[in-house]
């Protein structure tokens, strides 16, 4: 999640990706809400070609800006907040000192697996898992170890690629930890292969969300448990189509600070996870659990250390940073929900 320091958004040509309401981002962006098919000229097959079209460049230039996102700022994230690029899990109300930070991200991998129900036992815990936007690899090493499995992580970003696996080197994993560019829309593993599908906060940078999850149930094997831990926008009302304009406004700006497509909500993906035929289907709302987090890592960047740093990383991080507290504004309204999403693919 890299604390979200990421580039100028309108520097995407991704704009259709951003100002849709909420339905878009589940459909695909060749796929638009009814509200935008009203707006189809008369002779509609030049336009959805015209559209398919855009929507592709658009997702290429959202792809470009997240890998050149994450090969500028990791190291910087490293520096501070070590190898887990994610919200530690806090108890609620508590305040955290910065020694308790790591102990909290550690935290949030145990809680998505003790929610997810993941199970130590030897005959049944997972002996190959994948790592779907593995940042820097610190999940996938923690999932290695603990579970004695192999793991392949995916990310953009081809410096991340590289730091995961020197990093994985030094620990005395690279023969079962693996490491590459890829997308997590098209994956580059045949069908079934894995016991543990991870994706931890990289689902909010995926402009399809039903390509997204259609892709982690085609790489698990019969039984296995799929969890995404991932930035939602609140469920809507039944008397709701969309958001109130002004909860879309804060979005774009998050968008605009960060490499994000449109959000969609928790009940977005219950509804997408059911219509795989997916089994065991739960969430929660961690929102609560991760107060702590945005205010410590803009405490982090007003450190001379972390100020120094940030100035060293240039623009788009620096602008990134100060849109976090935009993040904050959003869980206070109650617009941003942290969530988890597991469900299990059918044996
Ligand atoms: N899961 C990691 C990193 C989170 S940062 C951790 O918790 O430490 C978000 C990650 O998602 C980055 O590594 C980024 O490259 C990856 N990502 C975003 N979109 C992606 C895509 N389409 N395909 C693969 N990785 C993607």
């Amino acid at each position: 999640m890299a604390a979200r320091l990421h580039g100028h958004a309108s520097e995407l040509p991704s704009l259709p990706l951003r100002l849709s309401a909420s339905r878009s981002c589940l459909l695909g962006a060749a796929n638009r809400p009814p509200s935008a098919l009203r707006l189809r000229p008369k002779s509609c097959r030049p336009a959805r070609v015209m559209a398919a079209a855009a929507s592709a460049t658009a997702e290429e230039g959202l792809k470009k800006g997240i890998a050149e996102f994450y090969d500028q700022s990791s190291g910087l994230w490293e520096d501070i907040w070590g190898d887990h690029m994610h919200h530690g899990f806090y108890d609620p109300g508590v305040t955290a000192s910065v020694d308790d930070h790591r102990a909290a991200q550690i935290r949030m991998v145990e809680e998505a697996l003790r929610f997810s129900g993941v199970s130590d036992d030897p005959s049944k815990k997972p002996k190959k898992v994948v790592d779907v936007g593995c940042g820097i690899g610190g999940s996938s090493r923690y999932l290695a170890k603990k579970f004695e499995a192999q793991c392949q992580g995916i990310t953009l970003s081809p410096v991340q690629a590289q730091r995961a696996h020197n990093l994985s080197v030094v620990e005395g994993l690279a023969d079962r930890v693996t490491f590459q560019v890829a997308d997590a829309l098209e994956q580059p593993f045949s069908d079934g292969q894995f016991d543990l599908v991870w994706s931890m906060e990289s689902g909010e940078h995926m402009p399809d969300k039903k390509k997204f999850v259609g892709e982690l149930a085609r790489v698990a094997a019969p039984g296995a448990t799929i969890i995404i831990v991932t930035w939602c926008h609140r469920d809507l009302l039944p008397s709701e189509d969309t958001l109130l304009p002004e909860e879309l406004n804060l979005l774009n700006k998050i968008c605009d600070a960060y490499y994000l497509p449109s959000w969609c909500s928790a009940a977005d993906y219950i509804e997408i996870a059911q219509s795989l035929s997916l089994e065991n289907i739960k969430t929660a709302d961690w929102s609560e659990n991760v107060a702590p987090f945005w205010p410590a890592v803009i405490r982090s960047a007003l450190t001379w250390r972390g100020f120094t740093s940030l100035l060293q990383s240039g623009w788009k991080t620096i602008k990134g940073a100060l849109a976090m507290p935009l993040m904050i504004e959003g869980y206070n309204k109650k617009l941003i929900k942290f969530a988890i999403i597991t469900c299990r693919k059918p044996e």
